[in-house]
C-alpha cells in the first residue's frame, strides 16, 4: 500500500464522511437525473443549474456506497464555476480513467484524481461512474 493509495482514500473517506453540495433544490431551472446502480444499491440524483454556458450550482442526492457517495461530492466541487464545455471534457475524461480506457493524463482532473485507483478494481468502476454519467445527462 503506497502513501499516495492512503491519502485518495483519507480524500474518498472524507468526502463520504462530510459530503458537499447534497440536497436537492425544488427549482425547474435546474436540470436533473438519476441513476440507479442495482449492483450495489447505490442511488445518485445530480441537479445542475447552467447559466450562460456556466455551471452555476451542482447539487446531489442519495444513497450508497462510499465510493459512489464520495465520487458524487467530489463532482459537485470540481463542477461548479467551470464552463459546460470544460466540464464535459473533464467528466469524459475522468469517466475514461476510471474505466481504465485512455485518457489525457495531463488534463487536470483536480480532486477527482483520487478515483484513479478504481480502474483496478472493475466492480468498483460503476460506483465511481454513476454521479458523473448523470451529470452528463444534466447538461444535455
Ligand atoms: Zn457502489
Amino acid at each position: 500500500m503506497s502513501g499516495l493509495d492512503n491519502l485518495y482514500r483519507e480524500v474518498i473517506m472524507e468526502h463520504y464522511k462530510n459530503p458537499r453540495n447534497k440536497g436537492l433544490v425544488e427549482d425547474s431551472t435546474y436540470k436533473t437525473f438519476r441513476i440507479k446502480n442495482p449492483s450495489c444499491g447505490d442511488d445518485i440524483t445530480i441537479q445542475s443549474l447552467v447559466v450562460d454556458g456556466i455551471i452555476k450550482d451542482c447539487r446531489q442526492e442519495g444513497h450508497g456506497c462510499s465510493i459512489s457517495m464520495a465520487s458524487a461530492s467530489v463532482l459537485t466541487e470540481i463542477m461548479i464555476g467551470k464552463t459546460v464545455a470544460e466540464a464535459l471534457t473533464v467528466a469524459e475524461n475522468y469517466l475514461n480513467m476510471v474505466s481504465n480506457k485512455e485518457y489525457d493524463e495531463a488534463l487536470d482532473l483536480e480532486e477527482a484524481e483520487v478515483f484513479s485507483g478504481v480502474r483496478q478494481f472493475p466492480a468498483r468502476v460503476k460506483c465511481a461512474s454513476i454521479a458523473w454519467v448523470a451529470f452528463k445527462d444534466t447538461l444535455k
